[in-house]
């Protein structure tokens, strides 16, 4: 099968021919048909993640279709279409047990990450993290549900938020874009914060409650109690957090491997203010944002969709911060 491979940090990626996987027990073979590339993937091609292998094919963003199934999958489920959920994990603890993968103590890597990914034509995962696809929600737009959306959307559970909040989201590239949207749904004030004046435009016109440039925000003198943090930059975290009210929220949904971020101390004991870690998120969540898609309440936002050799232009688009929400690669196989 085709498939683009890094062979070492913060080289290209090459397209090559590599085997097929076959499914073990309890495991699904998917033809991938699109795989959406994230910030992340920067980080994985860049060896910032530490768990990365080489040679490695990325792509954790994937929706695709069952085409063969392992020893204890029953046979009906070839065909389905699926997106899968990023994390191969034990399936047994109490985490896994409720469907939250990703808190799983005892992973076994995650697709993309760890395990070959989507920029290969097909992956194999375990069955139970395949999440069924309705055909209403075409393949390009459902592979961005299990990262972009799934992030920010667990980000904002975690949250705790009411209504009466006031939350900003900082930055509305790919995970803020959705963030926008489901604050909306909720009737949530949100603020959306960035540097481009097109994104911002954008946000307010998916229902952002007000849209500032960075600077704006920072001199503006109204609290506000949540603050979902997509950028994770130390310039960024440690001023933002002093706009939050008392018992304010500090979620941090993006992450910079190997930065630290300096908090002041003293105004989180005056103000009781949290943090609030956000990793993924879990297969309940996954299958709700699918009912949101399939009911036409979220919308996929998509800048391009590139064929699968021109994975490394997408990556440097991502780079350069020059894309509306996502970017995704698609397999030349119908
Ligand atoms: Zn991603
Ligand atoms: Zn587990």
């Amino acid at each position: 099968m085709r498939a683009m491979v890094l062979d070492e940090y913060n080289g290209k990626l090459t397209l090559r021919d590599v085997p097929v996987p076959s499914p073990k027990r309890n495991e699904v073979l998917i033809r991938v048909h699109a795989c959406g590339l994230c910030g992340s993937d920067l980080k994985i091609t860049g060896g910032k993640i530490k768990t990365t292998p080489l040679p490695h094919t990325p792509g954790h963003e994937i929706a695709g279709e069952i085409v063969e199934c392992g020893a204890g999958v029953p046979s009906g489920m070839t065909g389905k279409r699926v997106i899968t959920h990023t994390y191969a994990s034990c399936k047994t603890c109490e985490s896994c047990k409720t469907g939250a993968y990703n808190m799983c103590p005892d992973l076994h890597g995650r697709l993309g990450f760890e395990l070959p990914g989507g920029l290969g034509e097909y992956v194999v995962i375990d069955a139970s993290n395949c999440v069924l696809l309705p055909k209403e929600i075409s393949f390009t737009d459902a592979c961005i549900i299990p990262c972009a959306m799934l992030s920010v959307y667990h980000g904002i559970n975690r949250a705790n938020i009411r209504p009466g909040d006031r939350v900003v989201m900082l930055g509305v590239g790919g995970l803020g874009i959705h963030g926008v949207q489901f604050l909306a749904l909720r009737g949530i004030h949100v603020t959306a914060v960035d540097l481009k004046k097109d994104k911002l435009d954008y946000a307010a016109k998916l229902g952002a409650t007000e849209a500032l440039d960075f600077e704006a925000f920072m001199n503006d003198q109204n609290k506000v109690s949540v603050i979902m943090d997509n950028v994770a930059k130390p310039a960024v975290t440690g001023p933002c957090l002093k706009k939050l009210a008392k018992n304010g929220r500090y979620v941090m949904v993006g992450y910079s491997p190997g930065v630290e971020s300096v908090f002041d101390s003293e105004y989180m004991h005056l103000n009781e203010t949290q943090i609030i870690g956000t990793r993924n998120g879990t297969i309940p969540e996954l299958k709700e944002i699918v009912g949101l898609v399939s009911a036409g309440k979220i919308k996929s936002i998509i800048d391009r969709i590139l064929p699968l050799e021109q994975a490394n232009t997408a990556l440097e688009l991502i780079r350069n911060g020059d894309i509306m929400g996502r970017v995704v690669v698609q397999h030349d196989n119908g």
